[in-house]
């Protein structure tokens, strides 16, 4: 197949953005360019990082998307039926998401800053000063793929080019990648928080450790969710968007006092709940699993890149307990029948 002329100047543009945690964590996000009748996107489970040293875009049909978004959101959802080349790579499940746009070129970033914002009720009162001047839009949290797609949709104007999606990211669109990568800086900034500091005590840290779970490295910012208490209740009232539930579990877990990581775990396990990839030690700092995977470790950072962003005193919308057995094909009454026995 012909590749678009500017395939290689996204490459450079998804490798940075896939290199910059404040945007990007393990798989997530996702880049495109519209050639014609052909969208060329992130392969599914693809890294951004990887864009110039491995081929991750995989082209797809934009028309047969459309019309299976205008009418069949089910057959929207199977994205590798849409790739022009069947049997290979398989488009990201957010390819419904980049095809709404008019615009050639489209970036889907998990940007920290955005999510600092768009994790509070009132995320749209908290944003509008600063994207003042942006033609922007703001959608209601929806499960990742063709029913997001269809959200995102309605929430175009006719020159749409800046989405923040409730409790998931950033979407920004422009005819050329040189115009979308400046963009995305240009929001980003205009979203941008100084991040709270806190430093761990990695002495008491050390002492808590065990059963399988060990100190972050003492720069991780998740110790400071672990050590401001404000931050450790925010936490812990739930999961804050959609990646954090794959690679981390529900929410966030903080030891009791004297509590043991086993017994934690044993505590998670009896709620039916998936296990923890971390834990949060009150005033410590947080420990994660010794075997945790890169996804799971850049999961837990985010969490504390998010978190220190958080204004003090602004509450956090959590995902409700549907919503997180949606992303992980969970049964949720499992966990209902165990807070009924409890
Ligand atoms: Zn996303």
């Amino acid at each position: 197949m012909t590749r678009p002329h500017d395939l290689p100047d996204l490459a450079r543009l998804s490798a940075r953005i896939g290199a910059d945690p404040l945007l990007i964590h393990a798989a997530g996000g996702n880049t495109s360019v519209k050639d014609g009748a052909t969208m060329w996107i992130k392969a599914s489970g693809t890294l951004l990082a990887d864009a110039l040293t491995r081929d991750i875009f995989v082209a797809c049909d934009l028309p047969a998307i459309r019309a299976a978004l205008a009418s069949d959101t089910a057959r929207a959802d199977r994205a590798g039926d849409f790739a022009c080349v069947p049997g290979g790579l398989r488009p990201s499940i957010e390819t419904s998401l980049h095809a709404v746009f008019d615009q050639r070129v489209v970036v889907h970033v998990h940007c920290v800053n955005t999510l600092a914002l768009a994790i509070r009720p009132d995320a749209e009162a908290a944003i509008a000063p600063r994207l003042a001047g942006f033609d922007w839009a703001i959608v209601p949290y929806t499960k990742p793929g063709a029913h997001l797609a269809c959200a995102v949709k309605a929430a175009l104007g006719p020159a749409t080019d800046v989405v923040v999606l409730r409790n998931h990211g950033l979407i920004v669109a422009a005819d050329t990648v040189d115009a979308a990568g400046r963009l995305l800086d240009r929001v980003t900034e205009a979203l941008s928080v100084s991040p709270l500091t806190q430093a761990p005590d990695m002495q008491a840290l050390g002492a808590v450790a065990g059963d399988g779970f060990v100190p972050l490295p003492a720069d991780d910012p998740l110790h400071a969710v672990a050590c401001v208490p404000w931050l450790t209740r925010a936490a812990v009232q739930g999961s804050l968007y959609p990646d954090h539930v794959i690679f981390c579990g529900v929410g966030a877990i903080a030891l009791a006092p004297s509590e043991t990581p086993g017994q934690a775990l044993a505590r998670v396990a009896a709620q039916g709940l998936p296990p923890p990839a971390f834990l949060l030690c009150p005033g410590k700092g947080a420990l994660i699993r010794a075997d945790a995977t890169a996804g799971a470790r850049a999961l837990a950072r985010c969490l504390g890149d998010v978190l220190t962003r958080l204004a003090e005193g602004a509450e956090v919308v959590t995902l409700s307990l549907d919503q997180n057995a949606e992303l992980l094909n969970w049964d949720a009454e499992k966990y209902r029948q165990s807070l009924n026995a409890g």
